[in-house]
């Protein structure tokens, strides 16, 4: 098929190449020309494992091909996938702008009918939203919802065995179109889920909220074990035992950042506010990762003392291991209360260091781990890379000028922390 993939974020550079993978003949457009060269002389916008080698392989062989305008060959194609950002508006509903100057854009050039498939995470609705631009245009356009459930670092792989493919359409033919397409994704059993465009929409956003639920009930009992005395990883453990609620998903930390779940809650509680269905339990994930926040930059204080004049290692700055996204990263709000507490923050990240830097400058960047402790009256882990999993904690004693150490993955066994002559804490 002819396909035509509209923004080469995460998503739309790895459905994309996934698609040319498969054999489809792909063109991926952005706005940004500068991301388009960069693109198409072989320079990944971003960190995404494996995705580099995959993006080489199809160019090679002409199926992907990278523009900021579509092109006459591929006004006649046979699906347009919208994959644009829809970050958070001033008052937490998502800003879909982008969603429908793309519908307009499609609208303008298509020449046959075709499918756009939204793959941009979209309040419920959004989809009619579109139908209505895409009226403009010469051809039919049918609108399906087709949300994306990619985990950055992982993305490749969720690409190719997905645990589920979630379509909307309202039309047979759109589904036949669809399930052709997907297929063999689907060899080794039946992954999709079909379904109207608006439970599609809303699938989406209640996938990610239920799972930053979880995130956030671990961090609230975290702050009810420091204060208690009880032991996050035990309660964990026990908790997860039981079958019904699984172990995974269940790990106390700084809270959850990154490109999803804090703009998507919050863009579900707008829509329950909208509809007068107000979403407490959003409400209160979106609160208590707040919270869980402040707590982590207090819990940091309380081990170091008055920050002024004082140093701080921060390993880890991505939101999570095996991305260089840092968008509401839980690394930045810490960085920022002890920069403005007049600290001097020293960071290090395998690959989010220069990401950082453009989003939070006061903080200096060191080119290895242990340089950045070298001085330090503290040192947080912010992010649990594998790189920092097993550390030499008698190396990172020696060059430290104080001894404390935060564990905000509860990653490291304090006994092995405490034996360097340091002195540990965890959260919860
Ligand atoms: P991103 O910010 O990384 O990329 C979006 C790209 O779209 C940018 O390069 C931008 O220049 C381009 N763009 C904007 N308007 C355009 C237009 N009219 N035409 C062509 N290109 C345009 O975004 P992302 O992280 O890939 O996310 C995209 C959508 O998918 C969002 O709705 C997001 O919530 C959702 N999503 C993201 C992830 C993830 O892990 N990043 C996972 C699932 C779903």
């Amino acid at each position: 098929m002819k396909l035509v993939v509209l923004g080469a974020g995460y998503v739309g550079l790895v459905s994309g190449t996934g698609l040319a993978e498969l054999g489809h003949d792909v063109r991926v457009v952005d706005i940004d020309p500068e991301r388009v060269k960069r693109l198409s002389d072989g320079v990944l916008p971003f960190y995404e494992p494996g995705l580099g080698d995959l993006i080489r392989r199809n160019e090679r062989s002409g199926r992907l091909t990278f523009a900021s305008e579509i092109g006459e060959e591929f006004s006649e194609a046979d699906v347009y996938f919208v994959c644009v950002g829809t970050p958070a508006a001033e008052n937490g509903d998502a800003d879909i702008s982008a969603v429908l100057a793309a519908a307009d854009k499609i609208a303008r050039i298509a020449r046959k009918p075709a499918l756009v498939a939204i793959k941009s995470t979209v309040p419920v609705g959004t989809c009619d939203a579109v139908e209505k631009r895409l009226a403009a245009a010469h051809v039919a356009l049918e609108v399906v919802s087709n949300p994306e459930f990619l985990k950055e670092g992982d993305a490749v792989a969720d690409f190719f065995k997905p645990e589920r493919i979630v379509l909307g359409a309202e039309s047979d033919q759109a589904r036949a179109l669809l399930r052709q397409l997907y297929a063999p994704l689907q060899l080794s059993g039946e992954r999709l889920v079909v379904t109207d465009r608006r439970s599609s929409e809303l699938i989406k956003y209640a996938s990610n909220a239920m799972l930053a639920m979880r995130v956030s009930f671990m961090n609230e009992l975290s702050r009810l074990c420091d204060a208690t005395g009880a032991d996050v990883h035990s309660v964990r453990l026990g908790v997860g035992a039981d079958k019904r609620i699984g172990r995974r998903f269940l790990y106390a930390g700084p809270g959850y950042g990154g490109s999803c779940f804090p703009k998507d809650v919050q863009a579900l509680m707008h829509l329950g506010k909208k509809h007068d269905v107000p979403m407490r339990l959003a409400e209160a994930t979106h609160r208590a990762n707040q919270e869980q926040i402040e707590f982590v930059c207090k819990l940091v204080e309380r081990a170091l003392g008055e920050p002024a004049g004082k140093v701080v290692a921060l390993w880890g700055l991505a939101f999570k291991p095996e991305t260089d996204d840092v968008r509401d990263a839980p690394s930045l709000a810490v960085a920022r209360y002890l920069l403005e507490r007049g600290a001097r923050v020293v960071g290090h990240d395998p690959e989010a260091s220069q990401t950082f830097a453009r989003a939070l400058p006061g903080v200096v960047i060191a080119a290895r781990e242990y340089e950045a402790v070298s001085g330090a009256d503290a040192l947080v882990l912010m992010t649990e890379w594998r790189s920092y999993r097993a550390p030499n904690f008698a190396e990172i004693k020696k060059r430290m000028r104080g001894a404390v150490v935060v564990d905000a993955r509860n990653v490291w066994r304090p006994a092995e922390v405490q034996r360097a002559g340091l002195r540990y804490q965890g959260v919860g």
